[in-house]
């Protein structure tokens, strides 16, 4: 409490200049539509429109006043590994009745993070794992009493209580947790040994449609290339279109919903199927390094310390064609965001040097995982411990002003403090995140930083529009996410309105400002929060 009283105290004596940032509206327009321009072909990393795109980044950094961030150099290197999954021939569910076959595309999608030129699954046996989670501390196991070694598990999507309204449940209720996310099923599913696993897709729970799975998961896929090349991950890894689980269940004896409840409720014990599965696919791999982009403006007196801004600038590059165009541009996404993050380094910059120091970070592979936040959290240029906090970005508001400001995943560290006063002084009210349940907080950059126990804001505009409220603001959260997220029609569009995005824009620079001014402040997450622990361990071995 104290603490808080110390905070507020220091947020109402700022000085004016650096209150009114001078946020570009010009530098949003025209970063953001310069990178989601058909000339930089949706920005897949480790292609040649990678190199235009960093040239482009690092040049607006220099302009904006940043001193390149890395020993003397603008960028980091990033080895990362690519595989394309080919020759995909469709595979075979059999025991029970004829054999099913399982299309490509149509009724799964396929893929490894083994760097191995063939996989071949053969009579695989099937086991229905409910959620696949593993979570000792809630007294859970989806894995309790079931030997998975060698077989197939298939899993449902999100974590076991999204369906519950509020927040109360063994994973915070309708909230997604960590838990919920893919990433960690495929690992839980890997560390159990298991060779294949597959996750049920349901539109809902997931958060997205059938096309954004068949999109992100056909292709090229990347990955970070370490020692071992992944081979205690599972030979396959995948989803399931509904219709083609049901069949599966269904030759089982079996039916989703019934299985989904029981996998609810806690003790839920796996379910072997009678059924295996046999399939196999060559992979072409390609061996390149990545860059993440990183600028800094030097601090004067405690430049030893830092704030972190941060945003990818990668997007899907070619993919599926939409009446003829296969260029994914992810204008919105990330496109706007790299355009925040310059705009910002223009705004900082023209304040002037602040105590501390400020880095400006463009990572590269979120869409492919997170992988460039992960592999700077892994390898930092900037000691973690001496990372203070920042603000990440991934798509900005082009909708206009909002009256709420969303923490996505709130509750979680003293950075939301600081916001709170940022956000009323625009005559704005904290907002509840309309889709808890999509799990926002786990996935995008700032979460490969709040892991290694660095506190990062996810926040920004919600759905009470200035023009049209709730309503007006579903509607328009509801078309991108039908329409555009993830697909060629994310494409820059003049007629968009930046007002909303400069009043973040605003609240992310007076934070940053503030944690750069007062070297004294180090917030902390919550003493509930589950990087509390790491950070403090973090912190003591600084000091
Ligand atoms: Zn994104």
């Amino acid at each position: 409490m104290r603490r808080l009283i110390l905070l507020s105290l220091l947020l109402s004596g700022t000085a004016m200049a650096q209150d009114r940032p001078a946020i570009s509206v010009e530098t949003l327009k025209t970063v953001t539509q310069t990178l989601g321009s058909d000339e930089y072909e949706g920005r897949a990393p480790t292609t040649p429109a990678e190199d235009k795109t960093v040239a482009y980044i690092i040049d607006r950094f220099q302009k904006a006043g940043l001193k390149p961030g890395n020993k003397g150099s603008w960028t980091q290197d990033v080895p990362m590994v690519e595989i394309t999954a080919t020759d995909v021939r469709p595979f075979t569910v059999s025991g029970k009745g004829a054999p099913i076959t399982l299309d490509y595309r149509r009724d799964m999608v396929v893929g490894t993070y083994r760097v191995t030129p063939r996989i071949d699954l053969k009579n695989s046996e099937m086991v229905f794992v409910g959620y696949g989670i593993t979570a000792p501390e809630k007294g859970w196991d989806d894995y309790a009493g079931v030997d998975v070694r060698g077989k197939t598990v298939v899993i449902l999507v999100n974590d076991a209580d999204w369906q519950t309204m509020g927040r109360d449940g063994p994973f915070e209720g309708r909230a997604m947790t960590w838990y919920g996310r893919w990433p960690y099923k495929f690992e839980n599913a890997a560390k159990h040994g298991a060779a294949a696993a597959l996750i049920v897709h349901q539109t809902e729970p997931a958060a997205y449609p059938w096309a954004v799975v068949q999109s992100s998961w056909t292709g090229p896929q990347l990955e970070l290339d370490e020692p071992g090349d992944h081979m205690d991950q599972a030979q396959v890894i995948g989803w399931l279109q509904e219709p083609a689980a049901q069949r599966i269940l269904a030759a089982a004896g079996r039916d989703l919903a019934t299985l989904t409840k029981a996998a609810q409720v806690k003790g839920f014990r796996a379910v072997p199927l009678g059924l295996t599965l046999s399939g196999g696919f060559s992979n072409t791999i390609r061996r390149q390094a990545s860059k993440n982009v990183i600028g800094v403006l030097p601090g004067t007196t405690t430049l030893g310390d830092y704030v972190l801004y941060s945003a990818h600038w990668d997007h899907l590059g070619r993919c599926d064609a939409v009446d003829g165009d296969d260029i994914c541009n992810g204008a919105l996404d990330n496109a706007s965001g790299v355009a925040g993050l310059v705009a910002l380094a223009e705004a900082q910059a023209k304040a002037g040097p602040a105590k501390r120091s400020i880095a400006f970070l463009a990572v590269t592979a979120e869409e492919s995982g997170l992988l460039g936040s992960g592999y700077y959290a892994q390898h930092p240029v900037f000691p973690l411990s001496r990372t203070v906090g920042g603000v990440n970005m991934d798509g900005l508001n082009v909708t206009g002003r909002s009256r709420d400001f969303v923490l996505v995943g709130k509750g979680k560290s003293e950075i939301e403090d600081m916001v709170v006063p940022l956000v009323k002084a625009q005559g704005r009210y904290i907002g509840e995140e309309a889709h808890p349940e999509r799990g926002g907080y786990y996935r995008s950059d700032h979460f490969s930083f709040a892991k290694l126990g660095v506190p990062m804001l996810d926040g920004g505009s919600g759905e009470d529009k200035v023009v049209g409220g709730k309503a007006a603001g579903r509607a328009a959260s509801d078309d991108y996410v039908a329409h555009r997220y993830h697909k060629p029609a994310d494409e820059y569009d003049p007629n968009w309105d930046w007002t909303g995005a400069v009043e973040d824009l605003t609240v992310y620079y007076q934070l940053g400002r503030k944690l750069a001014e007062h070297p004294g402040l180090w917030p902390n997450w919550y003493p509930t929060a589950e990087f509390r622990g790491i950070r403090d361990m973090s912190r003591k071995n600084a000091q």
